[in-house]
């Protein structure tokens, strides 16, 4: 219940959301939150706000909220509260002994892209300085980090291009595997206008979202492509953009690798990257595709938004550095209204990269085995670091199954819920000797750990998160951690037991640390970014001292862009006469991830199941009505969700948001993942759908 005028005092905060990263005003009655008002001056928002932000805080002060230690010898014992030091000396007790027995490698932290930056460093520097090895990873992991890939390779940087309000100088808007009016609705608010303006829009999506029609616009082409098509199309997109000498020749030379664009003309030219040989294989017809690439290359200002439906396939790293290619060969980079943007799930995704929660990236991106990175890290933290990369989130898995990766510390992430295949999840953590969760809730993964300690949500917390669009923006804490510490100070009460001194008395001093040894945030501080109302877009530094809304205007970050090739080969999910359907997902608008926020607030009102969308056709043929309960079976697992009957989706296609975990989205999808990075294919499962009683 809202109740206008009750505030006694208030702080202007960061929403903990999605990667738009609103900016609201937190009123508060003594440490009750009374209403959360979108800020007018917020950088991202401008006074807008969705329905998560605006409503979704509750779950902060949920009785499910664990506010004591515990620790427990085995996981079938009983859990037993402990005071805050004896946990924190029996966690670091069990990581000595696993190293002494299983050596310096055998253990590893995780830390989720929703903590803040100055979390985020704490972590991998924990891992990196105290553990003494890599094993440092994150959930932009399963997300993201064909992203980082990507864009690192092309031009440089592994983050978009432009700000949001950048979209307002578009004209022509193409959006490839995401579904801002679910994902990122305060963003997708001002791309609508941009459209009601007169933009055209060209969406790529196996499933009619309300991007391509709903009120008041309408696509100009969707290309409604199978699941796991995406570089087959962009490939056509750019043998039309090749052929038919639409690309921006004068830009090319100048600002790109010239004979990296010569080999990718070559390249993209190939008969079997025309649009007539991609038809019958991606499933969109030649003239669309034709249309679309001529309606983008053809545009003032082109610019490219996409999400996950392009970074959460077996081909994510190739789909991106596709989409980079068309970018430049455009010359739709270095200007308002143009660009390459991944639009990120979480609030601080960017951030958890930028911080250096990979195990083959130091903060800023520096590859651990840089001598020169390394040795300022070095002389900073005072301790020798490893060369070598460490253990990606499912090589930690593959490691606990071989008996070689035994201690796990995990914060804020449910790895049970949010990662896929969770029968070889579940298999692993039972092989570990000992996990440590922090955590608010008592979550899946907590079922297998061996200490927990709780966490604070983000109205408990001081400190930053990076948005989509690179910007920083203050997030404060406007009531007292419940269980009387932040996340970053158990991290470092952790890292002290361990041995590893660190006397941090507020996050800014992170933050502070973090500017002194990232060369694109140097000009960052709290006392800075409030200066500047709020909020900094990076690289902030000596040269861009008030942050940087469009990156590679001059020249793009790597110097030169680069052009790589894009060969598709399509996914290793394919159908068959046991698995006839591809099964692919996405998100709806109130609900976020696995639903452990939302789903404790007012917002479960709005949406409190996942359901199975299939097409009319498909299933009449099958005796499966509206609401029907159906069976959904891979080759990984089984699940059992009701029946949506819409022609939204296409015929041999079915479709689930993944917002409950419990009705089995990640029991289904398989371990299959991105040649570069890792990244899950949850995207694209080959299942057999058949009705079955109600379970
Ligand atoms: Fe929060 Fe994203 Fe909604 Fe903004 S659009 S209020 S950041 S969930």
């Amino acid at each position: 219940v809202i109740m206008m005028g009750q505030a006694e005092h208030s702080k202007i905060t960061t929403c903990a959301y999605c990667g738009v990263g609103c900016s609201f005003r937190a009123e508060m009655k003594g440490n009750e939150v009374v209403r959360m008002l979108p800020n007018p001056d917020g950088g991202a928002n401008q006074g807008h706000a969705c329905v998560k932000g605006r409503f979704a805080w509750g779950y902060a002060t949920h009785k499910d909220r664990m506010l004591k230690p515990m620790i427990r010898k085995k996981i079938s014992d009983p859990w037993q509260e402990v005071s805050w030091e004896e946990a924190i000396n029996y966690a670091a007790s069990e990581i000595k002994r696993i190293q002494a027995k299983y050596g310096r490698g055998s253990v590893g932290g995780l830390v989720s892209s929703r903590c803040t930056n100055e979390e985020g460093y704490l972590v991998q520097k924990l891992v990196r300085a105290a553990f003494g090895n890599n094993n440092v990873d994150t959930c932009a992991r399963v997300c993201h980090s064909p992203t980082g890939y990507g864009l690192k390779v092309t031009m440089g940087e592994s983050a978009g291009t432009q700000t949001f309000e950048s979209v307002m100088k578009s004209d022509c808007i193409l959006i490839i595997g995401a579904n801002p009016a679910s994902g990122h609705p305060v963003f997708a608010s001002m791309m609508k206008r941009r459209l009601r303006q007169g933009a055209n829009l060209i969406v790529v999506d196996p499933r009619e979202t309300e991007m391509v029609k709903s009120a008041h616009i309408k696509a100009d082409y969707h290309l409604k492509l199978k699941p796991g098509g995406n570089v087959g199309v962009v490939n056509a997109l750019a043998h039309v953009i090749v052929t038919e000498k639409l690309y921006k020749e004068e830009f090319i030379r100048e600002r790109c690798e010239w004979d990296s664009f010569q080999e990718w003309m070559e390249f993209v030219s190939l008969p079997e990257n025309s649009p007539e040989a991609m038809a019958p294989i991606v499933g969109v017809s030649a003239g669309d595709i034709r249309g679309a690439a001529r309606l983008y290359a053809k545009a003032k200002n082109g610019s490219i938004y996409y999400g996950l439906g392009v970074t959460e396939h077996a081909q994510g790293s190739t789909a991106v550095i596709g989409i980079a290619n068309l970018a430049m060969a455009t010359g739709n980079i270095g200007r308002e209204g143009v660009g390459v943007n991944p639009l990120r799930g979480q609030n601080n995704v960017q951030g958890s990269c930028d911080m250096g929660s990979f195990p083959h990236e130091l903060p800023g991106y520096r590859h651990v085995s840089d001598t020169t990175a390394r040795s300022e890290f070095e002389a900073a933290w005072n301790v020798k670091l490893d060369p070598e990369p460490g253990l990606r989130i499912p090589n930690m898995f593959d490691a606990a199954m071989e008996g070689t990766f035994m201690g796990l510390y995990c914060e804020g992430e449910d790895i049970v819920q949010s990662d896929p295949n969770t029968q070889h999840v579940t298999a692993a953590l039972e092989a570990m000797e000992c996990i440590i969760v922090q955590d608010i809730f008592l979550n899946e993964t907590a079922k297998y750990a061996h200490v927990f300690l709780p966490g604070s949500s983000f109205l408990e917390k001081d400190g930053t998160f990076t948005n989509a669009e690179r910007r920083i923006s203050r997030v404060r804490k406007v009531m007292p951690p419940k269980s009387g510490y932040g996340d970053w100070e158990v991290t470092q009460m952790l890292s002290n037991a361990l041995g590893y001194p660190m006397n941090y008395t507020h996050p800014r001093e992170i933050m502070d640390e973090i500017a002194a040894l990232t060369p694109t945030f140097t000009g960052v501080s709290f006392k800075r970014i409030d200066e500047l109302g709020g909020s900094i877009q990076w690289p902030c530094n000596a040269e861009a001292p008030e942050g940087t809304p469009t990156m590679h205007i001059d020249e793009f970050v790597r110097g030169k862009g680069r052009f790589i090739l894009t060969k598709y080969y399509g996914s290793g999910e394919r159908t068959s006469k046991d698995f006839p359907f591809i099964l692919t997902t996405g998100r709806i608008l109130s609900q976020y991830n696995v639903g452990a926020q939302t789903r404790r607030t007012f917002n479960n009102m709005w949406h409190s199941e996942d359901r199975l969308e299939i097409h009319p056709d498909d299933a009449a043929e099958r005796g499966i009505k509206q609401d029907d309960w159906v069976g959904i079976t891979s080759r990984a697992g089984q699940s059992v969700l009701r029946a949506e009957v819409t022609d939204r989706i296409q015929p041999g296609v079915v479709y689930t948001t993944f917002h409950f975990p419990e009705s089995g989205a990640n029991v289904i999808t398989t371990s299959s993942s991105d040649w570069a990075t890792n990244c899950p294919e949850y995207k694209v499962t080959a299942v057999q759908v058949t009705p079955v009683s109600q379970p």
